[in-house]
């Protein structure tokens, strides 16, 4: 058997977290062979939270991808259910913590196109277009067969083939599923009035509806309803879906005219019972499945790919060992329970009928919209996990030196 120093690292999947993971892990001096099809385009959005920019902009990614991005400065949640407790409206504003702003709204072409690019450029990432067809985890190397019948070997896998993740199953990981009667449309749109790079999200009875800036008079929207209605929206000729989005936004945009390409995602939660195992590393949606609330997805996903690059490299004779998959495990857990709990619980709330369930919201949010330092530890948390104790203990001490 080849040693294990002398085994590529192999990267499974060519989605955003993919293609980062293996761009990482070459520019950290490994030999990466990822595996995967040519990158998939389409019109959705991901907003990247700041930590997740100075990331990318740690390998010279950023600079190409920020022209086709708009910055997010403000973020606003409006109460837009007709229930008997009701929130006051909530305004984050990035200047309450010192920042310009709280990150960039992508197009996923621009973000993709320059992740592709990146990895076509880099001589240490040998990218086989195919998918794997088999996986073998064995206690010493992991072998994938591919479908051109091509056979790889490698100390580790990492995992970033998406939700339903065939790594994940190979390697006797476990998950916990749950299904949302929720799915949501995605598009994006014209609007009269300058959105003054606020996102708006109103809360409804049957999930959020997000509007988030993009460069010009341009927004997204991820709009979450019951199953049927978002067949029926998706269905509506441009001028009437226009109509109804510009009634759900209360004409806070002006006139709202849709671009062409809707898409439609049913949502579902995804909990796997280990993030690594038998030589396999889970990152992106293999990792994690939550419904779109509050940008989180891609932002952890990045954060897992920050980690499995430092155990890599921290474990050079074998990254793939049980000892260095235990230390990945344990790293990504805290961060990714806690992610996961917070939005599967805010979705719930604002599905559930019950009075307590809206009281605890309406209360969190009425907290929220009044208690400055509570804000500015929620705003923190959200764009760094950690980072919300240390932003009030350094307010606090800024107030007394005053
Ligand atoms: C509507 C919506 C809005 C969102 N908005 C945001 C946002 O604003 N901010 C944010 O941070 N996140 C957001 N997310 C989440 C974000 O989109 C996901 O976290 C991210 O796209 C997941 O990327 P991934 O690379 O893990 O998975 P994917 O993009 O699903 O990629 C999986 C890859 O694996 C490949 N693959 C699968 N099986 C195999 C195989 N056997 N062999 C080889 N390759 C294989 C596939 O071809 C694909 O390339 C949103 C999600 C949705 C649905």
């Amino acid at each position: 058997m080849p040693s294990h120093d002398s085994l590529p690292i192999l990267v499974v999947g060519t989605g955003p977290a993919g293609l980062l993971a293996a761009i990482a892990l070459a520019r950290g001096g490994q030999r990466v062979t990822l595996v995967g099809p040519g990158i998939a385009l389409d019109r959705r959005t991901t907003a990247l939270m700041t930590p997740a920019l100075q990331f990318l902009n740690s390998l010279d990614l950023l600079s190409e991808i920020a022209p086709a991005a708009a910055p997010l400065r403000t973020m606003r949640i409006v109460d837009g259910t007709s229930r008997l407790i009701r929130s006051p409206l909530v305004t984050f504003r990035a200047s309450e913590i010192g920042q310009e702003h709280f990150g960039l709204n992508i197009p996923n072409s621009a973000l993709l196109t320059v992740l592709e690019k990146a990895v076509s450029a880099s001589p240490d990432i040998d990218w086989r277009k195919a998918t794997i067809s088999e996986w073998r985890c064995e206690p010493d190397t992991v072998h994938a067969r591919l479908d051109n019948d091509q056979e790889i070997a490698a100390a580790l896998a990492v995992a970033a083939d998406g939700r339903l993740s065939p790594a994940r199953s190979a390697a006797s990981i476990s998950v916990s599923t749950k299904t949302y009667p929720q799915a949501a449309l995605v598009l994006n749109f014209g609007h009269s009035r300058g959105h003054g790079f606020v996102s708006t999200e109103f809360h409804t009875e049957t999930g959020p509806f997000t509007q988030v800036p993009l460069p010009g008079q341009r927004s997204s929207l991820v709009w979450v309803v019951a199953p049927e209605t978002a067949k029926e929206l998706a269905s509506l000729d441009d001028s009437a879906l226009s109509i109804r989005i510009e009634e759900r936004m209360q004409s806070i945009l002006g006139r709202v005219s849709v671009e062409p390409g809707r898409q439609v995602y049913p949502l579902s939660a995804t909990l796997p019972a280990r993030f690594a195992q038998n030589r396999v590393a889970l990152v992106g949606e293999a990792a994690h499945v939550f419904p779109p609330i509050g940008a989180q997805g891609l932002n952890l996903g990045i954060r897992d790919v920050q980690d499995i690059v430092r155990v890599i490299a921290e474990n050079p004779q074998d990254p793939g060992s049980p000892p260095a998959l235990t230390r990945y495990d344990g790293m990504r857990r805290p961060d990714i329970l806690a992610r996961s709990a917070g939005v599967n619980l805010l979705n719930r709330s604002l599905l559930s009928d019950l009075l307590p369930a809206q009281l605890a919201r309406g209360l969190g949010l009425t907290l929220l919209g009044s208690l400055s330092p509570l804000r500015a530890f929620f705003m923190r948390e959200g764009l760094r996990p950690g980072t919300g104790f240390q932003g009030a203990v350094s307010d606090l001490r800024k107030q007394i030196r005053r």
